[in-house]
């Protein structure tokens, strides 16, 4: 996707509107606009990048700074029960808009959100091959 169809390339410019918390010269904070419970948001870079692959490690740092810090207004202002932080990559794994975003989701005793998996076995794979094969990549 051109980043000029981009719809957070849009927000961060001003194209459409958005309900913005925070926003400095490298990310702009806003309320996801479909929240999955009150006060979820959305840390933005404001540089295009796609996703987590693409997002170079200086600025992912600086991200997860700022979302220590928007994760503690959180619950001082909304009090909640816990806090999930999510940032998915690639369809299969959630990703609807192609601009990396991580996503900050208070929790609330009864509320609504579920991300569980169904647990496998450690002997139905090839742990130490996949573990060699993760160390060679890195
Ligand atoms: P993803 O599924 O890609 O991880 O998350 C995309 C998120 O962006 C969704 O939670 C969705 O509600 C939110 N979103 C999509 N379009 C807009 C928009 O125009 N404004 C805002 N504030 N959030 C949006
Ligand atoms: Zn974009």
């Amino acid at each position: 996707m051109r980043k000029e169809d981009c719809i957070f390339c849009k927000i961060i410019n001003g194209d459409i509107p958005s309900n913005t918390i925070y926003e400095n010269s490298d990310f702009k904070v806003i309320m996801d606009a479909s929240p999955a419970t009150k006060g979820h948001v959305l840390i933005l870079p404001k540089e295009h990048f796609k996703d987590i692959y693409d997002i170079d490690a200086e600025t992912a740092g600086k991200l997860f700074q700022l979302a220590s810090v928007v994760a503690r207004a959180l619950k001082e202002a909304l009090h909640c029960d816990g806090l999930n932080i999510l940032q998915n990559n690639g369809s299969i794994a959630g990703q609807t808009v192609f601009h990396f975003h991580m996503h900050l989701i208070p929790r609330y005793e009864g509320d609504t959100v579920t991300l569980k998996w169904e647990e496998h076995s450690v002997e139905d794979m090839d742990v130490e091959k996949i573990r060699q094969d993760i160390r060679k990549a890195l």
